[in-house]
């Protein structure tokens, strides 16, 4: 799950990183009241979205006056936007802070990731902040500064030392460059983060160092120990077909393409994806719905895969290990019973009491179209949803 930035400071802030003075807005008004409010004479005013890249696009502009301030955020406020991180759609924004202007001398860029080689978390730094990870590592990849955190020990304090060092901070400055490092690594690690980023760290002109803006990612299944965090979620800036699945339980990717599939296990549902790309088609999305599929479950997933228009055929990949067939035949008859399905569903079960299963499906009635391989699974979506298409007809699983 992501946060809002003004989200991510107050956290870190709580963790003793310094950040910017500032306060949240919900309309223009009341941006130009917070700045009143803020005091000072210069100020920032930031879109908040779930995503980086604001400054280029138009989101994060320099007021001097309470006037500057309304009007930037009118311009702001209803809108979408669209940076290089969005996607084409662009996030809405509903949002704005407002924070006190920092004079900045230097930029810095400090990120706080799961490193799944080494299964430490892992602190990149570089000296060219204000500019993506992805263009630093691509302009100057000899400023990036790794570090990797033994957990057993923590973040040292000769460690943090070596990182302001390597990346050419004032030694009048290594204390606060400590606490930054040091809150950071408590945030993430206490609070289940799988990422932390702060583009840029500045070191202002009156020397202090200050987070000028905040990202954190937090671990899903984790976020049941941090309800504090969970309340955090904001739906506005989410995929609806995601928020909708995660509210059920379900562990939904959406995707471009138009075959929808069901499948139980993460690992076999990468595989249906790569086969049905092997086949010649494009997955609608990724959809683990766990190992235990039950008849209900089964019936969310089909609402929820129905619920993407761009669906034209679903596929169901299950494999019964623990589960069976039979019972998970069961479902998904019970599911095209009670879902109004009227795009081709193909059905692939392989495992425990298969044999019982295909019964179940053949003797249901319901126009099914059953395969044994997943190869074959994949191939008759795809030609399902090509005869669809040439034929302009559809197939109706339920009539
Ligand atoms: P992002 O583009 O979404 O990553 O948004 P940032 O919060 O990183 O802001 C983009 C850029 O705006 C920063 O790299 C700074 O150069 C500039 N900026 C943001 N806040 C301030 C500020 O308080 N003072 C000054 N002078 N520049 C700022
Ligand atoms: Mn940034």
């Amino acid at each position: 799950m992501d946060i809002h930035e003004y989200q991510a400071k107050e956290v870190l802030a709580n963790f003793g990183v310094a950040v910017p003075d500032g306060a949240l807005a919900y309309s223009p008004e009341q941006a130009s009241y917070r700045a009143r409010e803020l005091g000072g004479e210069r100020w920032v005013v930031k879109a908040q979205i779930h995503a980086g890249g604001r400054g280029k696009a138009g989101g994060v502009k320099v007021c001097e006056s309470d006037v500057e301030i309304q009007k930037a955020s009118e311009e702001m406020f209803g809108k979408k936007m669209i940076t290089h991180q969005t996607g084409p759609e662009g996030k809405g924004i509903y949002r704005v802070y407002v924070e006190a202007a920092v004079p900045i001398d230097r930029e810095i860029y400090l990120g706080f990731v799961l490193d799944r080689t080494t299964q430490r978390v892992m602190i990149v730094a570089s000296a060219e902040g204000g500019m993506e990870i992805e263009e630093i590592s691509e302009k100057r990849p000899e400023s990036i500064v790794r570090a990797i955190v033994e957990p057993a020990v923590g973040l040292r304090e000769f460690q943090c030392r070596q990182i302001a060092f390597k990346l050419g901070v004032d030694a009048g400055l290594t204390q606060q460059m400590v606490r930054t490092l040091q809150g950071c690594y408590r945030a993430f690690t206490e609070l289940d983060a799988t990422m932390v980023e702060i583009n840029p760290l500045v070191i202002t002109a009156d020397n202090r160092v200050i987070a000028l803006d905040a990202k954190m990612t937090f671990d899903d299944n984790a976020l049941f120990r941090h309800p504090q965090i969970s309340e955090l979620r904001d739906k506005s800036q989410e995929d609806p077909r995601e928020s909708r699945a995660a509210d059920r339980g379900l562990s939904y990717v959406g995707l471009d393409g138009n075959i929808g599939c069901i499948v139980n296990g993460a690992g076999l549902a990468m595989a249906t994806m790569d086969t049905i790309k092997l086949a010649g088609g494009e997955p609608a999305n990724f959809l683990d719905i766990g190992g235990g599929a039950t008849p209900e479950r089964v019936a969310k997933a089909f609402r929820l895969v129905l619920s993407d228009k761009s669906v034209q055929a679903i596929l169901v990949n299950i494999f019964a290990g623990i589960n069976r067939c039979d019972w998970v035949a069961e479902g998904v008859v019970q599911a095209l019973r009670e879902v109004q399905v009227d795009v081709p569903v193909i059905v692939r079960l392989a495992g425990t009491n298969v044999e019982e299963g295909q019964k179940i499906l053949a003797q249901s009635g319901l126009p099914i179209i059953r395969a044994t391989t997943l190869m074959e699974a994949a191939e008759r979506a795809v030609g399902a949803w090509q005869n669809d298409l040439s034929q302009g007809t559809r197939m109706r699983a339920v009539s």
